[in-house]
């Protein structure tokens, strides 16, 4: 039989750190990163034949579970018909139409390959639709890997402890400004300061790449409220929560419910069920400047490839008002059973929820978490030893303290009961951690 640990040693010949995402190395909870070879419903199997409760889910885009049977259908219905041409093709209009049924801001869209392409196209635009050349965003989101974007970018960025990312030039980063979230009067001040040069503020619709941190109460209308003032555009990006958080993503639970819509949404993840897709979308004149028929490029060989075109569309076609109902209900019952776990082990720790996306923030019951610094104050050593204690249960937890935990549709009670099961041991090897 071929180890994880022999995979692992081959893969770091070839690959840095040998992986093709950083956070999948396991750096900061240690030990051997697991091969998974396999998926089925709410589980993942490994190259040792080990089965595991996945609470991953491929980083979101497996809502459904994973090999839905009709995600799959739909995939190996496209690959008989052909890879992709590079041409136009019916699937594409058909997934757009879906997403504007569900967010009828999304007025018109541009399918793009992942969440980095989306959130770095939507920033183009917004400066070449307002002339304006600033970006402000908030510490701890995640905006994905372009280069003006990963100044305080949480996710793998925070997982390392790296402040941004080597390679990223000073005239880069001088055009992000970066305020800390959650706080409007750093918003209200840079717009004093910069409001004539600001094109956009762009933010995770709610935080979940520092561990889940809510917006306040109208920080989210806040936003939409100074931009409008000011002439720049609000980027709300939903690469993780869209389609996620309700069907209407997170401007589904608040934009809708108080009367607001952003500029440009970005969306990844679930949008292409499991295939590199994702979007960018918004108001018809903004989306207009994009060419062909506006002077900002944008282009993709794979864009709107019909494969992934056609696992977005069974999987939005199959996320019914079912399918949210089941995860908000079956993620509350695993983040309260999370919650007491850790207070019968005696763990002081916060449980940072927002629908259906919740992740622990240890030793931060005192502060809470409502931004980046707080976020990085807790004690995240005690992670790995609870990370592991949940994988040797059979548990397959995100590898770092800063990710959100993602259920689906197919965690049915039999999947709940064995997360369950296994998290009073792992609250005790939490308890018991040390400070490296
Ligand atoms: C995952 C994520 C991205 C980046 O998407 P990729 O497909 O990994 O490039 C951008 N924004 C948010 C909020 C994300 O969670």
């Amino acid at each position: 039989m071929t180890t994880n640990q022999d995979l692992y040693e081959t893969a770091r010949d070839l690959m840095p750190g040998g992986v093709n995402s950083p956070v999948r190395a396991f750096g900061s909870v240690g030990g051997v990163p697991v091969s998974m070879v396999g998926g089925e419903g709410a589980y993942l199997t490994d190259a040792e034949g080990q089965q595991y409760v996945d609470l991953v889910g491929s980083w979101g885009p497996a809502l459904l579970g994973h090999k839905h049977p009709a995600v799959i259908e739909a995939v190996h219905r496209a690959v008989d018909t052909g890879l992709g041409f590079g041409t136009s093709h019916p699937a594409e209009a058909k997934l757009a139409q879906l997403v504007r049924q569900r967010v009828p801001g999304a007025q018109m869209i541009r399918m793009v390959s992942t969440g980095t392409e989306a959130t770095m196209t939507a920033i183009r635009l917004a400066r070449g639709a307002t002339g304006k050349n600033i970006v402000v965003k908030f510490a701890g989101c995640y905006h994905g890997h372009s280069d003006g974007l990963l100044a305080a970018a949480g996710s793998g960025v925070a997982t390392l402890g790296l402040p941004g990312s080597a390679g990223v030039t000073a005239a880069q980063a001088s055009e992000t400004i970066v305020i800390e979230y959650n706080d409007r009067s750093a918003l209200e001040q840079v717009f004093a300061e910069h409001g004539e040069n600001i094109a956009a503020v762009i933010t995770e619709a709610t935080p979940a790449n520092m561990g889940v941190v809510p917006p306040q109460e109208g920080f989210n209308a806040f936003i939409r409220e100074i931009t409008t003032r000011h002439g720049a555009l609000m980027i709300f990006d939903e690469v993780m929560t869209g389609f996620r958080i309700t069907e209407a993503g997170y401007w589904g639970a608040s934009g809708r419910v108080e009367g607001w819509e952003p500029d440009i949404f970005t969306f990844g993840k679930v949008i292409g069920g499991g295939l590199p897709t994702a979007a960018l979308a918004g108001r018809r004149e903004i989306m207009e400047h994009l060419a062909p028929t506006g002077p900002v490029y944008h282009a993709g060989t794979l864009s709107g490839n019909p494969v992934a075109m056609a696992a977005g569309i069974a999987t939005l076609e199959n996320a019914d008002a079912a399918v949210y109902q089941h995860i908000d209900e079956k993620s509350q019952v695993v983040a309260d059973a999370l919650s007491a776990a850790l207070t019968d082990a005696g763990v002081d720790h916060t449980l940072q929820k927002v629908g259906s996306l919740f992740s622990v923030a240890f030793g931060t019951s005192q502060t809470g978490v409502h931004n980046y610094a707080e976020a990085q104050a807790q004690e995240s050593f005690r992670y790995g030893p609870f990370f592991h204690s949940m994988l040797e249960q059979g548990v397959y937890l995100p590898p770092s303290v800063f990710e959100a935990w993602f259920l689906s549709a197919a965690h049915d009670d039999a999947a709940i009961g064995r997360i369950l099961e296994a998290l009073p041991a792992a609250a005790h090897a939490a308890a018991q951690a040390q400070p490296a």
